[in-house]
């Protein structure tokens, strides 16, 4: 299968278009042909927590250890998203506790935010797929297909100000785009949440950071440029 119809099939199976770009209000809910998606949508945080835990939709249900649902303020003004918990994060229970985590939470003290309490500072963390893919291998389309619901319902609950996506694979599954991550820092994307348009930075993942240290600069312009983004987002 080629590279464009493989992400073809990741996007299909994410049932992007009618998930994460503007929807047409008079379109059918997305959910009305999935009746799991469509009850998962329906949940409220902690039914949708405990019905994260429990999940074994896919085969990754059998490898993890936990699922690891998100962290941090579930009204947060900002919403970080992830690839895919590894294994601190399956054997902790928590998005981003490894070495790119401590990284992570620096960049996040360097403009004022906070994975800790309930405050406007206070984020909330969460990933693509809530389930170790083993080896640290790529998720594979299924598996972020039957994790979707999760986190358009964690996105709906927690109903934040702006989203900062961190990585290729999210940025790509998030905004249904095979494009660099290059192209797409820099700009203002959007999802719809619930009807709501919401602004989507991209920026590199973490991980990738302790491998590519000359980027650091990059990102610290990107956490800027969101800075700038969420209090447009806020102001008025
Ligand atoms: N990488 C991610 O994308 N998420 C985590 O939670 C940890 C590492």
């Amino acid at each position: 299968m080629t590279l464009d119809a493989r992400r073809h099939r990741l996007w299909t199976a994410m049932g992007l278009g009618p998930v994460w770009q503007q929807r047409n209000p008079a379109a059918p809910d997305p959910g009305a042909d999935d009746p799991r998606a469509a009850r998962i949508a329906r949940l409220e945080w902690d039914d949708l927590v405990a019905e994260t835990a429990q999940c074994r939709a896919c085969r990754l249900g059998e490898t993890r250890r936990q699922a690891v649902f998100g962290v941090g303020y579930r009204h947060a003004e900002w919403m970080l998203v992830g690839e895919a918990p590894g294994a601190e994060e399956d054997a902790r229970g928590e998005p981003f506790v490894g070495q790119a985590g401590r990284l992570l939470d620096n960049m996040l003290a360097s403009i004022g935010l906070t994975r800790e309490g309930a405050t406007p500072q206070s984020v909330f963390i969460a990933n693509v797929l809530k389930c170790r893919p083993p080896n640290n291998r790529n998720p594979e389309p299924v598996e972020v297909a039957q994790c979707q619901p999760f986190l358009r319902r964690q996105l709906e609950l927690v109903d934040p100000k702006l989203v900062l996506v961190m990585g290729r694979f999210a940025a790509q599954a998030l905004l249904g785009t095979d494009a660099s991550i290059a192209s797409l820092r820099g700009q203002v994307h959007h999802v719809d949440v619930a009807g709501r348009r919401v602004p989507v930075v991209v920026t590199y993942h973490p991980a990738y950071l302790l491998r590519n240290l000359g980027d650091k600069a990059k990102s610290w312009a990107d956490l800027c440029f969101a800075r700038d983004v969420h209090e447009r987002a806020t102001s008025g």
